[in-house]
């Protein structure tokens, strides 16, 4: 079963001459990673390759190979469409405008296996980590370029290798990566330590409403506090990662009010909470331990609801722990 899933992989990937590469809006390391990695990967074998990230690429992800390749749109026709680190097709943002994807590689539990051949691994840190396993398997070659952008990928989900599903394998399947040449340390620091002075200012606003309440603690950040500190991106600057390591805190919650009456939602959680499953049933997804949403509405209603929700998670957990281990 498994094998003749990476045999028809293996095939769909061989067969097409041209073949449209797509990720995330709002990309992260791992959307960038998993992109570049498969496109180049294809591009070395001769075929005519469009990679598509509809927000285009993040300046801090702008010195990878290939990135200059990456386009907002689509030009003219492709045989074969693969979509990388979304779990569902309104991640891809218009590039495939309505049409079923014939391949969708992801590590979302969330994924709704939305295109035509469905290779979702959960456990997977990164999609970036399934392609630096399995794409020898599906007939294509790793170069050190292609080991540079998917290590990057792995370093960014993973959160420099401190996320909880970090295991021995994925260290192995690191390691391996390195063995072809790219420098851990500086990957590292381009993705998750060294931040432009805009995102640095743009934090400010977020933090300085900063709220808490018992365990649960959230930020906002709107499009004036984006436009004064003149960030250019559309995403949280990673601010979601300042605010998920409180002490005392169980859910973080981040709002980043968008053009269009929309409003992207990022919650952060420790072990033993599921906010995968909150964000899904806003009709968004992610992992267990950190999700998010696009929720079209005014940015005070969608913190109501979604404050609410998060608290009855809150509330429900702790009834649990209650359950197991009663007060003496
Ligand atoms: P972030 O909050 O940093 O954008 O994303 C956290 C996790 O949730 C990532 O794995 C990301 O892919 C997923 N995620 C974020 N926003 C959405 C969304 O709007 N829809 C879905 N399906 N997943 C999302
Ligand atoms: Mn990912």
């Amino acid at each position: 079963m498994e094998n003749s899933l990476h045999d028809q992989i293996k095939q769909l990937l061989h067969d097409a001459p041209r073949v449209l590469v797509v990720s995330h809006i709002r990309p992260d390391g791992d959307a960038v990673g998993s992109l570049l990695g498969m496109g180049l990967a294809l591009k070395a074998q001769g075929k005519e390759v469009q990679m598509v990230l509809s927000d285009g690429v993040p300046s801090v992800f702008r010195h990878l190979p290939g990135t200059d390749l990456i386009r907002h749109h689509v030009h003219g026709e492709y045989d074969l469409s693969v979509a990388l680190d979304c779990s569902d097709l309104l991640r891809t943002g218009e590039v495939l405008q309505g049409r079923q994807p014939d391949l969708n590689i992801d590590h979302h539990i969330t994924n709704l296996n939305f295109a035509r051949v469905n290779f979702v691994l959960p456990e997977a840190v990164a999609t970036s980590a399934i392609l630096a396993e399995f794409m020898e398997a599906w007939g294509l070659v790793i170069t050190e370029d292609i080991a540079k952008v998917l290590l990057s990928g792995v370093v960014s989900d993973t959160i420099g290798f401190r996320t909880p599903n970090v295991t021995p394998h994925t260290m192995r399947l690191a390691a391996d990566l390195m063995e072809h040449g790219p420098n851990l340390s500086d990957l590292y620091t381009r993705a998750l330590i060294r931040h432009s002075f805009e995102a640095a200012h743009y934090w400010g606003y977020g933090l300085l409403n900063l709220k808490r309440e018992g365990r649960l603690a959230w930020a906002v950040l709107t499009l004036k506090n984006r436009e004064e500190a003149g960030y250019p991106g559309k995403d949280d600057a990673d601010l979601i990662n300042v605010i998920s390591n409180l002490d005392d805190v169980d859910i973080s919650v981040l709002f980043v009010e968008q053009s269009q009456g929309k409003v992207k939602v990022s919650w952060r959680a420790q072990p033993s909470y599921d906010v995968a499953r909150l964000a899904l049933s806003f009709g968004g997804g992610g992992h267990p331990a950190a999700a998010g949403v696009e929720i079209e509405g005014l940015l005070s209603d969608v913190e109501e609801a979604v404050l609410k929700a998060t608290k009855s998670v809150l509330d429900n957990n702790h009834q649990k722990e209650q359950d197991t281990n009663p007060p003496a």
